[in-house]
């Protein structure tokens, strides 16, 4: 089972993503946070990368295109959630060249739709939980407000992340992601117009409901 899943940041894509990752025991292969540990690690990808990260711009595809690639094709049998990539319409492309080599199927592309400036401000009341990633916290949503400022799931110590709080990052990431003619929103309807064709469902999710209806709507249509 192969997933793509598209959304702004702020959509709570993480947390969908892990309802699907969970469901069909996939690997959760999330560019974001594949930078994130080789920054972490001290890396010298890591270190070129962050230099466009903390600027809320994408690192380059020559960096980024291989990089997931190679993580793809050394995930396990069962198969991988993908989020965070593509996010342009080139990368779009080359990641369907690749499958199409590789002779690997794609089963369901999701999209979670959420207008931007309901997306910038759940941004920057996101807080991150030092044990999980995927544990959902925010402090602009009352259902997953944080239990003081201790992660509402595990009580683990939470931060917020730099990017998230930098307008003018939030500002570009959107910028990129809002952007209908190469941005991230092409590389999903890129997807959209293939689905029929190429015999996968395309599920687009209103990501203005609330966490649970999303769930719902989601497991429904995984289904
Ligand atoms: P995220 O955790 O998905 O918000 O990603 C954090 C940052 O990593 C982004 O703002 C980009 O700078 C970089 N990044 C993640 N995925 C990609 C991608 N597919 N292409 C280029 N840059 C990416």
């Amino acid at each position: 089972m192969n997933i793509l899943i598209f959304g702004p940041n702020g959509s709570g894509k993480g947390t969908q993503g892990s309802l699907a990752k969970q469901k069909y025991d996939l690997d959760h292969i999330e560019s974001g946070a594949i930078f994130r540990k080789h920054i972490g690690g001290g890396t010298e990808l890591g270190l070129k990368a962050k230099e466009y990260i903390d600027k809320g711009e994408l690192v380059p595809d020559d960096i980024t295109i291989p990089m997931v690639l190679d993580v793809l094709q050394s995930s396990s049998s069962n198969g991988w959630l993908l989020d965070g990539f593509p996010r342009s319409i080139v990368q779009a492309e080359k990641l369907w060249e690749a499958l199409q080599k590789d002779g690997v199927k794609l089963d369901f592309v999701i999209e979670i739709l959420l207008p931007r400036e309901v997306a910038k401000a759940r941004i920057m009341g996101r807080r991150l939980c030092a044990n999980d990633p995927n544990h959902p916290n925010n402090v602009g949503i009352p259902a997953i407000a944080p239990d003081g400022d201790k992660c509402r799931v595990c009580g683990g110590e939470l931060s917020a992340r730099a990017d998230d709080q930098d307008e003018d990052a939030i500002n570009k990431r959107h910028d990129i992601y809002y952007d209908d003619k190469t941005g991230t929103i092409a590389a999903a309807y890129f997807y959209k117009d293939l689905a029929d064709k190429a015999g996968f469902k395309y599920i687009e999710l209103d990501g203005e409901g609330t966490i649970d209806e999303i769930k719902e709507t989601l497991l429904s249509q995984l289904a």
